[in-house]
């Protein structure tokens, strides 16, 4: 039996996915052979690889002027190259801190350039985004980094800075696929596949043409965006179960209706996760309401001395992986567009239950 499982990444993949990965596990398509054991060079694999490609680009919208890029190394690597392929001629560049992940980024661009960090949420712990009328930009900054969510805090920003024509690069792992995006008005967008796509292993880069063919001559040939795009992704061997994996939940996603319809579904889901956070007197969300993360709900029951008790109520029900992160500690419910509703649902029952027999 399968569980309702919260994880925040490795995460749920659609069920379905699921059962087409088993049934062409040992034959792909006649091929006889399984996806895994195909070279990555052959017309079945550059197949797989392309449609994913297609998929992406319908289900994202995303413009012919963008390269699509499958990578390894998850969002970590792409820390380390995003200031590798931008800086060019610049030796700095502007970060905003909106939390966890904001930090990791800033850490790993700092090995590279001087990093201004233009605006934090430091001061409240990081439950907002800070106003763009706060942010102090750096007119020389070669772009700016944000984390469009913020997966362990639980902060989303629901909005698109504008930085006055200096591209604007995001780390979407969490959100990427679970709500419209404006592709033009970035740079780049990036993420790790493990939370919102598929398995882990496959890192998506989406980086307008002409930020290409800029990056600084100790660039590692893996990490460099202009020699993957000149090569398909394939300058050395890509992940390619995972590809194929994320491209069976494309085909997923717009069998669901798309980006669009999916958003309608995650703003459902979160709605009532949230509503029912806030009318509990026995459980609460810190994060300002206007900056909270459809994806990621971290909640604390006031009283820390019940959370064991609740996770192992939770886990008797089939209620898997609600633990916070070590950093911000209480419970944390993932609901990525894998996750049904009635997953959902049956969360808030059981802190309905719980809460009565422990209130
Ligand atoms: C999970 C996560 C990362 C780390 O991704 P890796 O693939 O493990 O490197 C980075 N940023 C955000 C927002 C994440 O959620």
């Amino acid at each position: 039996m399968r569980v309702f499982n919260f994880s925040a990444g490795p995460a749920v993949l659609p069920e379905q996915v699921l059962q087409s990965a088993a049934e062409e596990m040992l034959d792909w398509h006649g091929s006889g052979m399984s996806v895994m054991e195909m070279s990555h060079r052959g017309k079945e694999f550059i197949s797989i690889a392309n449609k994913a490609e297609t998929d992406l680009r319908t289900l994202l919208e995303i413009p012919e002027t963008y390269k699509v890029l499958f990578l390894q190394g998850g969002a970590m690597a792409e820390n380390a190259a995003i200031p590798l392929n931008l800086l060019g001629s610049k030796t700095t560049a502007d970060y905003i801190n909106t939390g966890e992940w904001s930090k990791k980024s800033i850490k790993e661009a700092k090995k590279y350039c001087a990093v201004n960090v233009a605006a934090t949420a430091e001061d409240k712990n990081f439950t907002y985004v800070p106003l763009r009328e706060n942010w102090r930009l750096n007119a020389d900054a070669a772009y700016v980094h944000i984390c469009t969510n913020e997966t362990i805090g639980g902060v989303e920003y629901h909005w698109i800075p504008d930085t006055n024509g200096v591209p604007l690069v995001a780390d979407m792992s969490s959100h990427i696929l679970s709500r419209k995006i404006d592709i033009a008005k970035y740079g780049v967008i990036y993420g790790g596949a493990q939370k919102n796509i598929g398995p882990a292993g496959l890192t998506l880069v989406v980086v307008r043409e002409d930020l290409l063919g800029h990056a600084l001559s100790i660039t590692p040939s893996a990490l460099n965006w202009k020699e993957q795009a000149d090569n398909d992704s394939m300058l050395n061997t890509p992940p390619t179960y995972s590809i194929y994996i994320a491209g069976l939940v494309f085909e997923w996603l717009q069998a669901q209706g798309g980006v669009a319809a999916m958003e309608q579904k995650n703003i459902a889901k979160a709605a009532l996760l949230y509503d029912y956070l806030d009318q509990s007197g026995f459980y609460q969300n810190p994060i300002t309401k206007a900056d909270r993360s459809r994806m990621n709900v971290p909640f604390k029951l006031n009283d820390e001395s019940l959370d064991e008790a609740f996770l192992k109520g939770a886990q008797e029900n089939g209620m898997l992986q609600l633990k916070g992160h070590r950093s911000v500690g209480g419970m944390r419910a993932s609901i990525y567009n894998a996750m049904p509703v009635e997953g959902v649902k049956a969360l808030i029952e059981y802190m309905k239950e719980f809460e009565r027999k422990n209130g």
